[in-house]
């Protein structure tokens, strides 16, 4: 156990500037607090304290954390006071103790109670102070440490059940990988302690096999080779830990001799520059394993995290993993968050991208307080995200603003896509409601639900937002291959002949196209034209022109001398009933206009011809403008409008696009203009569609 004068003397050495005075205060208060009262090692109880404050000096944590360790069990454990705390050890102290008391009173709640509840106020006290959560998770350390004390087994196992779900893993979030492991590894020995045996054993074998320790020997290889071409390095070689060792053992299916890459190697080397110096020395002296190398040092992971990671086969035929990184990247791997504070007097250099880690660099050079300090750590940490759980108790961590969407697709993918409704704490709540740190959530979800474009607009993470996307993308095409089918169902029957199967083989050949859905897509989207098509399907044909579209042998036209040339205009897309007026000019036909039409008003220099329509006539083609929301299903619908109003579609554009609407233009075959307004008020009538108009 560490002496009162050891561990004054160990705050110092980082920071000359510490409270001795209050670091002895509590010392001695904890010591008289918890009397004689043991421990299960049968050690006496205020060593527990001293040790975790212990653990909080090697991260170098400031003095009020340091006595709050000291003290964390007093008010929980022994008769001292709130009160009494803060008069001998200050507000803050007395705060963050509060703080830790809190934490360690959850713990002791019930089994059933244990893992939503239990998680829930911890993270919520966590983000009251940083510290808080420091001085917890040593705690959790040194009783995973001296876990082999408890005689109960049951007691020892939920302690370490509870460590590897929620300790470990709160460790890993703020980047504290030294405490994760350790707790992992204890754990692990306390719930696998079989596997636990087994792998440690082999461990050992392998290590010792050959006589030379054989991860040194690696280890002075790689150091050998890289100043051999200029680079100091320090290399450090260690079996994995037996835990993660086992976990993938379990995740791959495979033994432990099957499993290749036992060892891991660090190279640690004095810059940014260097580290990608060592990655290329280290590549080409030995083949790397392919998918296995990562660069977090361009990208670092969202807790800050920063190395290259690779995966190389090494001479004695194993694959063995290599990290690369500079000191100071190391300080912040081993210590995550904490490593921070050993930098509080001299402001840290170079610090990556990352942008709470910079952010944290700008603070240590202004910040005038501790508490400011503090506090900017704090939000630059966890503002940017929530802690949902689902309703057994499972922590879901999503990015602020996420809503019930996020969450489905963030538990599961078909749970994303059947949502219908969200129960957020017990209530129906709407889809888009914002969800809140500890917000229990509960979604409903129907077998014929599928995804819905207007979630696009309140997702905000990535798997959701790509997850929608796909399917409404392939519901798109679907659409656009019916509607391209119904087009080319038209197009042969202009053809002279009737089509056999064969020809449709010998056009998608013609036309360049893999299959019959391409050839339905590029008609519908106009990448291949009519006469292309027909010429595809039967050479000739289009130009020989057997059947002309129909619209045109049935146009007459009163008011035109016989034999007169004359063409519909395409600016206006004159149908039967619509008034119509012809533009004569030198040499050519005439051609008809809507009266209505803009080119008219323009004055033309051309005669003006007054037109009616014959008798005869059936038909023309119009062209509208139709707005439908962005949904599945939208364009389906106007397509199946215009069918059963007998309406063909000569073609179909789209001009316009937002997230939540889409504008086509479609040039539709109709009687007259009867005809036509009878077909917009039946698209109007649609939910789906916003506007439909003529142009
Ligand atoms: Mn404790």
């Amino acid at each position: 156990m560490l002496r009162q004068y050891e561990l004054v003397e160990k705050v110092k050495s980082y920071d000359p500037d510490a409270d001795e005075a209050l670091i002895n205060r509590a010392y001695v208060f904890s010591m008289k607090a918890h009397g004689n009262q043991t421990r299960a090692s049968g050690d006496p109880y205020y060593s527990h304290p001293i040790e975790v404050a212990g653990i909080l000096t090697d991260l170098h944590l400031d003095d009020e954390t340091i006595a709050t360790a000291i003290l964390h069990d007093t008010i929980e454990d022994t008769l001292a006071t709130p009160e009494e705390i803060r008069k001998h050890f200050g507000q803050n102290v007395a705060r963050l103790v509060d703080g830790v008391t809190k934490l360690s009173k959850i713990e002791a709640q019930s089994e059933s109670q244990r893992a939503a509840e239990n998680l829930r106020k911890f993270l919520l006290a966590m983000s009251d102070d940083i510290r808080v959560l420091l001085v917890k998770l040593a705690d959790r350390l040194h009783n995973m440490r001296t876990l082999h004390f408890i005689k109960n087994e049951e007691k020892r196992r939920r302690i370490a059940r509870e460590t590897m779900d929620i300790y470990a893993p709160l460790a890993e979030r703020i980047g504290m990988y030294e405490f994760m492991t350790e707790m992992q590894t204890l754990a692990f020995r306390e719930l696998e302690p079989d596997a636990y045996e087994s792998i440690t054993k082999r461990l050992a074998q392998l290590n010792k096999g050959g006589g030379d320790d054989l991860i040194q020997r690696i280890g002075r290889g790689i150091k050998a080779h890289l100043e051999a071409n200029g680079v100091e390095a320090e290399v450090t070689g260690r079996e994995k830990h037996p835990y993660s060792i086992w976990r993938k053992m379990a995740e791959r299916h495979v033994s432990f001799e099957q499993l290749s890459d036992v060892m891991a190697f660090r190279a640690i080397v004095d810059s940014v520059e260097d580290c990608y110096r060592t990655l290329g020395l280290i590549h080409q002296r030995w083949p790397m394993v392919p998918g296995r190398f990562k660069d977090f040092i361009s990208t670092p992971k969202r807790n800050g995290y920063r190395s290259i990671h690779t995966t190389i086969i090494h001479d004695e035929q194993m694959r063995i993993e290599i990290q690369i990184r500079t000191r100071e990247m190391h300080a912040q791997a081993e210590h995550g968050l904490a490593a921070h504070w050993a930098y509080k007097e001299g402001a840290p250099t170079a610090t990556g991208d990352h942008p709470w880690i910079s952010d944290l660099v700008e603070i240590l050079e202004h910040a005038a307080t501790a508490e400011e300090l503090l506090e900017h750590t704090r939000m630059a940490m966890y503002t940017d995200r929530i802690f949902a759980f689902t309703p057994k108790g499972e922590l879901i961590q999503l990015p602020k603003g996420a809503t019930p969407i996020d969450f489905a697709y963030a538990v599961h993918t078909d749970l994303g896509d059947q949502t219908v409704g969200a129960k957020i704490n017990g209530r129906v709540m709407p889809l888009r409601t914002l969800l809140d740190n500890g917000d229990q959530v509960e979604i409903l979800t129907s077998k014929a639900q599928h995804p819905q474009p207007a979630w696009l607009s309140y997702v905000v993470t990535g798997k959701a937002r790509a997850k929608i996307r796909r399917w409404v993308k392939s519901k798109e095409r679907e659409e656009t291959v019916s509607l391209g089918r119904k087009i080319f169902d038209e197009i042969v029957q202009r053809l002279p002949t009737p089509l056999g199967w064969e020809a449709i083989t010998e056009g998608l050949r013609r036309l360049k196209l893999p299959n019959d859905e391409a050839l339905m897509e590029a008609i519908a989207t106009k990448r291949v034209d009519d006469v292309a098509v027909m010429e595809a399907l039967m050479p000739g044909s289009a130009t020989e022109g057997t059947k002309p579209p129909p619209q045109r042998t049935a146009i007459s036209i009163k008011g035109l001398t016989p034999g007169v040339a004359f063409q519909l205009a395409e600016c206006c897309h004159p149908i039967p009933g619509d008034r119509i007026v012809g533009l004569r000019r030198e040499g050519e036909g005439i051609e008809v206009h809507t009266i209505g039409c803009d080119t008219l008003a323009s004055g033309v220099d051309a005669d003006w011809v007054d037109l009616a329509w014959g008798n005869e006539t059936d038909g023309g083609t119009a062209r509208l403008a139709v707005v439908v929301k962005n949904e599945p299903g939208a364009l389906a619908a106007v397509a199946g409008i215009l069918g059963r109003h007998g309406a063909n579609i000569v073609s179909m554009d789209q001009t316009a696009r937002d997230g939540s609407f889409h504008t086509f233009h479609f040039d539709i075959e109709v009687h007259d203009l009867q005809h036509l307004m009878g077909i917009l008020a039946a698209l109007r009538a649609v939910e789906m569609v916003s506007t439909a108009e003529r142009l």
